[in-house]
């Protein structure tokens, strides 16, 4: 599957807009990317699942690891891909964990998938906490690779896109020099 592909799938699905738009961050952009969007029709995640799948066929991969929350629906659906176990962590007193009674087999062959990576912060988090759990994390993946390939999580890593969202602050957007209003997404009602 190629960037192409990825963006024009979540274009279609209003998973990437355009126009001008204020993010979580307060910072100014011209588009807006919201993975749960393309992800909350099955049929799509079962798409990127099996493409993000079809690289590691070699690895074999025994557990598929995520962070919740953005991470599980894409994580669940290589696990599928591949025959693999599940497993998500989460956050307890802010440190990446993994709870419910999940488990690592010491030396498990892991993959950990997110849906996007920006820093590749909580990746690395969710690499780390399997790793002292005893697995052998041998790559990670997302759809959307927002660092520009900049992000050093320190074992292979793929991403099915790589999309650069540039945002930039009010006193300085070009949308709101031309005096277009800026839209908050995600406040639960439909555009
Ligand atoms: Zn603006």
């Amino acid at each position: 599957m190629t960037t192409e592909e990825v963006i024009a799938r979540f274009k279609a699905k209003g998973a990437l807009l355009e126009g001008h738009f204020v993010l979580s961050s307060g910072l100014h952009s011209t588009n807006y990317l919201q993975c749960a969007l393309v992800l909350q029709y099955p049929q799509e995640a079962e798409g990127f699942g099996r493409a993000i799948a079809s690289h590691f066929k070699d690895d074999k991969i025994r557990l598929v690891a995520s962070p919740a929350i953005g991470g599980i629906v894409i994580g669940h659906e290589v696990a599928r891909a591949l025959g693999a176990r599940f497993i998500w962590t989460e956050r307890e007193n802010g440190k990446m964990t993994l709870r419910r009674g999940f488990s690592v087999i010491p030396g498990e062959k892991t993959l950990v998938v997110e849906d996007v990576i920006t820093t590749g912060g909580s990746t690395l988090e969710t690499i780390k906490s399997l790793q002292v759990a005893g697995a052998d994390v041998i790559a990670a993946a997302s759809i959307i690779d927002r660092s520009m390939g900049e992000a050093d999580v320190g074992v292979r890593r793929i991403a099915l896109a790589t999309l650069e969202v540039p945002s930039v602050d009010p006193s300085v957007c070009d949308s709101c020099e031309r005096g277009e209003p800026a839209i908050k997404p995600g406040s639960g009602t439909r555009q």
